[in-house]
C-alpha cells in the first residue's frame, strides 16, 4: 500500500494482545490514524495480571513458550526481561499425589508417536497459513478422534493438559485443525518439559501495557455496538457508547460470533458466525494459607465429565488450586 494507504483511518476493535500488536505494527509502518476501541477499562483482554500485596497473579494467560517467535521478538523490542517466577510443572492425581506426565509404561509408545509425528504433520503444511481456508476435511473432526485414527494415544494426553489449561477448550470437542495450529515440533518440545516456559515479573499483561503506551489513539471503556456503511463514501460507520466514528478500514479482534448482532450480514455469513463456539472461562483466585510453592496440572480433573466443577483436593494434601 502506498502513502495514500497510510493516511487511511483504521479502526481496531479490542485491545487484547491481538488488537494492540496490530496497532503497534501499523503505526511502526507509518500508518498515522489508528484508533483502538476497547470496551473494558483496561488493556490485555484475556491477558489479565492482577497485583496483590506486591505480587502479580494471573487471571488469564499464564506463560509463554520459548517457541513463540513473535513474542520473543517483541520482548526484545520492549526491553521485557523473562525474569518472572520459574514455574514448576508438576502433575497430580485428584488426591494431590504427584504423578508423571507420561506414565512410565507408555514411554515407548510416546517415543514411537513422537518419531512418526513429523511425517504425519508434513501432510498438513497448509495449516501453518493464517486462517482456516485450506483445512483438509479430515481435520474437521475433534482432535481426540483424529489422534485415535492415527494411533496417537499418548500425544493426545500430552496435548490435553496444555490445550485445556491455555483456555482453548476440550480435545473431545475442538476440531483437529484448531489444535494443530498450535501443534508444531517446538511447542511440543516445550510442552514435554524439555525447554522452560516464560513468565514476566509484571505478569503476562506487561507486553500489552507496553504496546498500549505506544498507541497514539487508544480508547478505553469504548464499546463497539454497531458496524455499518456510511452512505456514499465507502467508509465504515462504527457506533460506540462514546459516539459514532468513521473508518476506511476496520479490524475486528473481539469474539467473532458477536458480530452477528453488530452488523448487517447475509444468511450464509450469519450461519457461519453462529457456528463459532466460544469457550467461557471463569478464573477464581483464592487466598490459601501455608500454601506450598508448587504449581501444576490435575489431568484427572480435565475432560468432559469435569467441566464446570471445581473439585477441591482433600485438605490433607495442602494444595491450593484455582480453576482455568
Ligand atoms: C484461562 C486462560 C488461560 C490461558 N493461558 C494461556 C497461556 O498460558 N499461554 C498462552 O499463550 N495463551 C493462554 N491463553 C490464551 C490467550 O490468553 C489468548 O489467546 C489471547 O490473550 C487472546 O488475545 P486476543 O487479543 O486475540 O483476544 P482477547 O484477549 O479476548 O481480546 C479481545 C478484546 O476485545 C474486547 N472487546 C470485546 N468486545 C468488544 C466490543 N464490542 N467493543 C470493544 N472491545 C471489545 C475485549 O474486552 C478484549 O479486551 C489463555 C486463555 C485463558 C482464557
Amino acid at each position: 500500500m502506498g502513502m495514500a494507504g497510510k493516511e487511511e483511518h483504521i479502526g481496531i476493535v479490542g485491545a487484547g494482545i491481538s488488537g494492540l500488536a496490530l496497532a503497534y505494527e501499523l503505526e511502526s509502518r507509518g500508518y498515522r490514524y489508528v484508533t483502538v476501541m476497547e470496551q473494558s477499562d483496561r488493556v490485555g483482554g484475556k491477558c489479565c495480571s492482577i497485583e496483590y500485596k506486591g505480587r502479580t497473579y494471573e487471571m488469564g494467560a499464564l506463560i509463554g513458550l520459548p517457541s513463540y517467535q513473535m513474542t520473543m521478538e517483541y520482548m526484545e523490542q520492549f526491553d521485557l526481561l523473562e525474569k518472572g517466577p520459574l514455574l514448576d510443572r508438576g502433575f497430580f492425581d485428584p488426591d494431590g499425589s504427584k504423578i508423571s506426565q507420561i506414565p512410565l509404561e507408555q514411554m515407548p509408545d510416546f517415543a514411537d508417536e513422537f518419531k512418526r509425528l513429523p511425517s504425519l504433520m508434513s501432510k498438513y503444511e497448509a495449516i501453518r497459513q493464517p486462517g482456516f481456508r485450506q483445512v483438509p476435511p479430515e481435520l474437521y473432526k475433534p482432535f481426540s478422534a483424529w489422534c485415535d485414527e492415527n494411533g496417537l494415544t499418548v500425544l493426545r494426553q500430552v496435548f490435553m493438559h496444555y490445550f485445556c489449561a491455555f483456555g482453548f477448550g476440550n480435545m473431545d470437542d475442538v476440531p483437529a485443525a484448531y489444535v494443530m495450529k498450535l501443534l508444531n515440533y517446538d511447542n511440543l518440545v516445550s510442552f514435554i518439559e524439555i525447554t522452560h516456559m516464560i513468565s514476566w515479573p509484571g505478569g503476562v499483561v506487561e507486553l500489552s501495557k507496553r504496546m498500549a503506551d505506544c498507541a497514539s489513539d487508544l480508547r478505553l471503556t469504548c464499546e463497539v455496538q454497531r458496524i455499518g456503511k456510511k452512505e456514499g463514501t465507502g467508509q465504515l460507520k462504527v457506533v460506540t457508547n462514546q459516539g459514532t466514528l468513521y473508518f476506511d478500514r476496520l479490524i475486528y479482534t473481539a469474539p467473532l460470533q458477536e458480530l452477528v448482532h453488530k452488523m448487517e450480514l447475509d444468511a450464509e455469513e450469519c450461519r457461519l458466525l453462529e457456528n463459532i463456539v466460544y469457550e467461557r472461562f471463569r478464573v477464581y483466585a483464592y487466598r490459601v494459607d501455608n500454601m506450598p510453592k508448587l504449581s501444576g496440572y490435575i489431568p484427572g480433573n480435565m475432560g468432559q465429565g469435569h467441566r464446570r466443577h471445581i473439585r477441591p483436593l482433600p485438605s490433607r494434601t495442602r494444595l491450593g488450586i484455582g480453576e482455568q
